[in-house]
């Protein structure tokens, strides 16, 4: 039975990632102390060390992380270390944009199709194909997506997830305003960027 690990934690593992592949390409580091990397997220040390701790002993005390080996070690940890396809449903203004990131390929996810209403946004890409929203079921199986993202208007995006429950996604990247009636065994992640954008305002105000 695996202990149950804080989300915060699994999200700080992508900084610590992050953090450890620049301390690799750009500055050639081979070893590398908690402190080290906990100064550069400008958070504590102890936080760090407590976060691994769910999944191992890595470093050695007194010598610091092997760099290569704690990007390894996250990387597994992370699922990163593998591909994994996913699928945009809303081919519109912030669905479009995804899908052509190509930041996430860095972290093993292809964004491989994408499902429209409009027959108009029904097109082959370099890398990616647009295709019917009648056609979803039957490709996400053929593609073995696993991760569904969903772009559409949030008056259409509770019939988007059951769709994508129905063709056997377990985990979804919901970007519609709207919170998703989904089975409690679904991965589910909500991204509001204007709740993140309140926060900057509220703070603005402070200051005035
Ligand atoms: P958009 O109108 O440009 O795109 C929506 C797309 O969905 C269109 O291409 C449309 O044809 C398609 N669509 C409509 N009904 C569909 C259906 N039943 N099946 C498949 N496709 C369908 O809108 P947008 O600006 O890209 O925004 C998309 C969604 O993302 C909206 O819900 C919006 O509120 C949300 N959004 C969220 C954030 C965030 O931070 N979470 C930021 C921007 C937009």
């Amino acid at each position: 039975m695996h202990r149950r690990i804080p989300e915060e934690t699994i999200i700080r593992l992508s900084y610590y990632l992050r953090v450890l592949i620049y301390l690799k390409e750009e500055e050639r580091k081979e070893l590398v102390s908690s402190s080290e990397i906990a100064h550069i997220l400008k958070m504590s040390p102890h936080q760090l060390r407590k976060d691994l701790s769910y999944f191992g002993h890595f470093g050695k005390k007194g010598v610091g992380y092997s760099v290569s080996k704690l990007i390894q070690n996250l990387k597994e940890i992370l699922g990163l270390n593998k591909k994994w396809y996913a699928c945009v449903i809303g081919f519109g203004n912030l669905g479009k944009a995804l899908s052509f990131y190509k930041g996430f390929k860095d972290q093993g996810i292809f964004i491989k199709v994408a499902f429209d209403v409009n027959p108009k946004k029904i097109k082959n890409y370099s890398g990616l194909k647009v295709y019917p929203i009648e056609k979803m079921e039957e490709i996400i199986k053929k593609e073995k997506i696993k991760i569904g993202i969903v772009t559409v208007p949030k008056d259409v995006a509770k019939e988007i997830s059951n769709k994508l429950l129905k063709s056997g996604i377990k985990a979804i990247f919901n970007f519609a305003p709207i919170k998703l009636d989904l089975p409690k065994e679904i991965i589910f992640k909500n991204v509001d960027l204007s709740c993140q954008l309140a926060y900057l305002t509220y703070r603005l105000k402070l200051l005035e």
